[in-house]
């Protein structure tokens, strides 16, 4: 099974993907972790990237490409993926299509995260990453406690571009080129739509029902 999450920044998209992976044994994809690797290379690819990514401009499809093709190649992570952040306009979904039925796997969900602005804004201005183990957390809404987070508050850090100015942009992006993404996979029947405002946990839930219902 393969599930690509759909929703704006800040939606929880990476919290359930790291849920799903620990109860589901699968893999998480996110392209912006990816990205943020190749910054971390400082390398010449990763300074461009981090430009872009700090206006909350997309970064080129050729370059998002060229990272999915090495991962859908994977006979190890064979529809055993999550998708995080990808496809973010209809060009990569269109080319996400004819590289998983080349590599013989298969989309089997798309589940869409509904959420407002204002609670985007809220979840992106709070959101903490811990630098160690990449779990997601939230100072407000999801703290990093004793009992959720071995590691301690010492390796959480913040996103440099989880800030008022860039969400607006990051925002508008989204709204511009990868909403019309739904109408793409509404019309191949893959589409799941999840309140996506309710406590994670009941997000999670919606979200086990619809992948048992599928494995049936
Ligand atoms: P994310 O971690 O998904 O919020 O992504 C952080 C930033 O990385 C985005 O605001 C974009 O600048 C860039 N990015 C991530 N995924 C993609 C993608 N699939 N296509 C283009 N840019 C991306």
């Amino acid at each position: 099974m393969n599930i690509i999450l759909f929703g704006p920044p800040g939606a929880g998209k990476g919290t359930q993907a790291d849920k799903i992976v620990q109860s589901h044994n699968m893999f998480k994809v996110s392209t912006g972790d990816l990205l943020r690797k190749e910054i971390g290379k400082k390398s010449n690819l990763g300074d461009k990237i981090k430009l872009l990514i700090n206006k909350g401009e997309f970064v080129s499809d050729d370059i998002i490409n060229n990272l999915i093709i090495k991962i859908l190649s994977d006979k190890k992570l064979y529809n055993k993926l999550i998708f995080d952040g990808y496809p973010r306009n209809l060009t990569q979904a269109e080319n996400l299509n004819s590289l998983i039925s080349k590599h013989n796997q298969k989309i089997s969900c798309v589940l869409s995260l509904n959420v407002d602005k204002e609670i985007i804004i809220k979840r992106v201005l709070g959101r903490q990453t811990c630098s160690k183990c990449g779990l997601i957390f939230n100072e407000y809404f999801n703290p990093s406690t004793n009992d959720n987070h071995p590691c301690g508050d010492k390796f959480l850090v913040k996103r440099s571009d989880d800030n008022e100015k860039i969400i607006l942009n990051r925002f508008e992006n989204y709204m511009e080129k990868t909403l019309p993404i739904l109408d793409f996979y509404k019309k191949l029947n893959l589409l799941y739509e999840i309140n996506g405002k309710a406590k994670i946990d009941e997000i999670f839930k919606q979200i086990g029902g619809i992948i048992a219902s599928l494995e049936t």
